[in-house]
């Protein structure tokens, strides 16, 4: 394997994997950069899990090649590949104490037991479990077992580490402390992290780059900012966060083309009837149907003169759930930035 940093850590080339009729991945394209946290994302279903057992050899490709730093490794057995996964429920050895299986990978190779020791003495202070390597798995959080297969998985270096899922089983909040731990684990490391989640805002949080999954394909590749600002498609503007998609005869009523684009709703100011707006801005009047008060931001939904609805996002910054709820009914005039609306292929 060559160790040239500008040698893609992944490449696949049109590479498929089909069950009978089902095409779970279909003549996929794809190169991830060395060193870099890659986000595969997508509905369920859409076929991110079959990439990634494949790029661990758990799988193989129906056609296609795929390279793991230059090398084919379509054929190589899981063992042959240096890659690591780390899996959704863990799958510690619930025998063994935390340092045994922090160890383990270790203990395979028939590493000096003085060597094992430091090693592991590392990798648990690296994921904050320093001290706790005589426990049992069944003694630790959920949020505490994913750091043990977090630091087994990473205590031989592997060029690429996978992760299936890896924060499906913890609530909200741990979620949220372990999005930012792993993304700092990942920098200090500087292993090639591929993460896969249905989560937009896990992918957002933690990728360098994202990968949508849409029925088998890639809809899209690009930075978190370029896939929300700038979705490429239909798709991935729906399944990025909240979008108002404008089609047909609304589209060429508000823009003047019949050419679907999409805006966000955070970036549509909803203000009073007769405001002024100047010529770089969209405007329109409509009546709200409905308000949701979330707390930090209100929800509302507007019908457009002529037809047509709008999603509009509002921050309160200065309004009470009092303020908001009354706007419910009444005549407003939204307007947005033009170059906040992003013109949509398919
Ligand atoms: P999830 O988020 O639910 O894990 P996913 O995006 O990872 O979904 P895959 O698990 O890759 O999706 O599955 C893609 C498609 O391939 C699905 O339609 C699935 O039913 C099908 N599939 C996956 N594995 C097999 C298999 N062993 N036999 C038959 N069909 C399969």
């Amino acid at each position: 394997m060559t160790n040239n940093p500008s040698t893609p850590a992944i490449r696949f080339n049109k590479v498929s994997r089909h069950f009978g009729d089902v095409k779970a991945v279909d003549e996929v394209d794809l190169e991830i950069i060395n060193g870099e946290f890659f986000s595969m994302l997508g509905p369920s279903g859409s076929g991110k899990t079959t990439c990634l057992r494949m790029i661990a050899g758990f799988d193989r490709p129906t056609s296609g090649s795929i390279y793991l730093y230059g090398q084919d490794v379509s054929n190589l057995p899981p063992y042959e590949r240096d890659v690591n996964t780390v899996f959704q429920d863990y799958a510690l050895f619930p025998h063994m104490n935390v340092g045994d299986n922090v160890a383990y990978g270790l203990m395979i190779k028939k590493v000096s037991k003085a060597e094992r020791t430091k090693r592991v003495d590392e990798m648990l202070e690296l994921v904050q479990l320093k001290g706790f390597a005589g426990r049992k798995p069944s003694q630790l959080s959920g949020g505490q077992r994913q750091r043990v297969a977090l630091a087994r998985a990473l205590i031989n270096h592997p060029k690429v580490l996978l992760l299936d899922e890896p924060l499906g089983a913890l609530d909200l909040k741990l979620r949220q402390q372990m999005q930012i731990e792993l993304k700092n684990i990942q920098k200090q490391v500087g292993i090639t992290f591929i993460f896969v989640t249905h989560d937009q805002e896990e992918a957002i949080t933690m990728s360098d780059r994202i990968a949508v999954f849409n029925q088998g394909k890639i809809e899209q590749i690009g930075s978190p900012s370029q896939i929300y600002e700038r979705p490429a498609s239909t798709f991935v503007a729906g399944f990025v966060g909240t979008s108002n998609l404008i089609q047909g005869e609304a589209a060429k009523r508000i823009n003047g083309s019949d050419q679907t684009f999409s805006i966000r709703p955070e970036k549509i100011h909803l203000g009073s009837l007769g405001e002024k707006n100047g010529s770089d801005m969209i405007s329109l009047d409509g009546v709200v149907r409905d308000v949701v008060y979330l707390g930090l931001y209100t929800r509302y939904l507007v019908d457009i003169d002529g037809g047509g609805d709008l999603i509009v996002i509002q921050q309160n910054l200065k309004t009470t759930s009092m303020d908001v709820l009354s706007i419910k009914g009444q005549k407003v005039r939204l307007s947005w930035h033009k170059e906040h609306m992003v013109s949509i292929g398919v």
